[in-house]
């Protein structure tokens, strides 16, 4: 009997996974594939960072921490919400997991029971969605639109709410668009929040550190009212480069993050002591990272605006500028409907990537997994000569259609 149970059918793979997966099989084929699907710093993890980590595995660190990690760590991460994003929380309002993955999927495991509603605007990161399902919850996509800078219009998410509704997940900045929600936006997002006592936030900020000024990152548990109604996530795979340490964590009133660590108690348990040791190396490197961050942000600043100057040059492609994260999440259907030879037509974001991954060898995700499939997204964690050359290689491929 090979069937599975309702609740893995349910789900949909990650196609983020599926197409870095395939592009990277590509390579190890010897196909030239430039791979920018994958939503992953192409810099190794800061230097003090990895002394830490190896200095760990030397002095013995190697044991079990306890459940929700280290004190060490989580006063470190106390200490970090406080002075960066104006939020205090105490070191057991913290559990601390194997990514910010496993933190956001065991806070809406821990909040929704079945039948409730998890308010997800779109583009959205492909998880949200279905671990709302996986929850037993219904997953409710509010569409936003590329002349909106792909921010939630708070008059559409106030006629959404309903007595089901449990989560409202937010990600900024965000992965897929990049967008930046201003305070102002997130205050009248908080005030509909107010008036509905069910109604919790959970606000990814894993990108907060990948922001260019002008654009500033808001926490949302920071404004008035919203403590009590909101669990944040964060992490260290993106800002430090910390990918493969796996370690994320989440804060919030205590009742919410004790139910999260009971999850994970049966689950995981504690994450990887040597990650740990090397997370509270990373806090450690100053405010918002310090120099070993900035160094990157501006990398990624230089990437992002020569994609955007790239790609504004190209006919009909329809671009909100990023102001953060190291996406570009750009509207591409002017070319929906057209054929290459010995191709066929492309229909949509999803053929649209496959013929651009078959022809111009470069490993793009379609709109479509985020909820948008108007557009396709480039993962900008790439040298600049890789990007030159993908861009290149889109060009030449693009004018091949008909
Ligand atoms: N949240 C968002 C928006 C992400 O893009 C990612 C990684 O792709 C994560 C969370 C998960 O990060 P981690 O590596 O800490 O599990």
């Amino acid at each position: 009997d090979l069937s599975l149970s309702p609740r893995v059918n349910a789900v949909k793979p990650s196609k983020t996974v599926a197409i870095s997966d395939l592009a990277t099989s590509l390579v190890q084929s010897g196909v030239p594939v430039i791979r920018l699907a994958a939503g992953e710093p192409d810099f190794d993890t800061p230097a003090p960072i990895a002394e830490a980590g190896i200095n760990a595995i030397r002095e013995g660190y190697t044991r079990y921490t306890p459940n929700a990690g280290t004190m060490e760590l989580r006063h470190a991460i106390c200490r970090k919400l406080k002075e960066e994003n104006g939020i205090t929380y105490t070191p057991d309002q913290v559990v601390v997991s194997n990514g910010a993955k496993q933190s956001l999927a065991q806070a809406v495991l821990a909040v929704c029971s079945p039948g409730d509603e998890v308010i997800i605007p779109a583009p959205f990161w492909v998880s949200y969605p279905e671990m709302a399902r996986l929850a037993d919850a219904t997953p409710v996509i509010l569409p936003t639109s590329i002349s909106d800078n792909f921010l939630l219009d708070p008059k559409l998410l106030e006629s959404k709410i309903t007595e089901r509704s449990r989560l409202l997940i937010l990600c900024s900045p965000s992965n897929p668009t990049g967008s930046v929600y201003p305070k102002e936006l997130l205050e009248e997002i908080a005030r509909i929040v107010a008036k509905h006592p069910r109604l919790l936030v959970l606000s990814d900020e894993i990108y907060e550190h990948i922001i260019y000024a002008p654009a500033v990152h808001t926490s949302f548990a920071s404004l008035p009212g919203m403590w009590d109604r909101t669990l944040t996530v964060n992490g260290f795979s993106k800002a430090f480069a910390m990918t493969g340490w796996r370690l994320g964590y989440i804060a919030g009133p205590k009742h919410f993050i004790a139910a999260c660590g009971k999850i994970q108690s049966q689950f995981t348990s504690g994450a990887s002591s040597i990650a740990q040791k090397a997370a509270v190396a990373a806090l450690g490197l100053g405010y918002a990272g310090g120099e070993a961050v900035s160094t990157m942000v501006k990398a990624f600043r230089e990437r992002r605006d020569f994609l955007v100057k790239s790609f504004r040059e190209i006919d009909g492609v329809k671009i909100s500028e990023p102001q953060g994260a190291f996406y570009l999440f750009m509207d591409f259907s002017f070319y929906y409907g057209r054929e290459a030879e010995g191709f066929g037509k492309i229909e949509d974001s999803e053929s649209l990537c496959r013929y651009l991954l078959d022809v111009g060898q470069v490993a793009l995700v379609p709109g479509c997994a985020f909820g948008d499939d108007t557009c396709i997204r480039i993962s900008y964690a790439e040298s600049l000569t890789t990007l030159q050359a993908a861009v290149e290689r889109i060009k030449k491929a693009l004018i091949s259609l008909s």
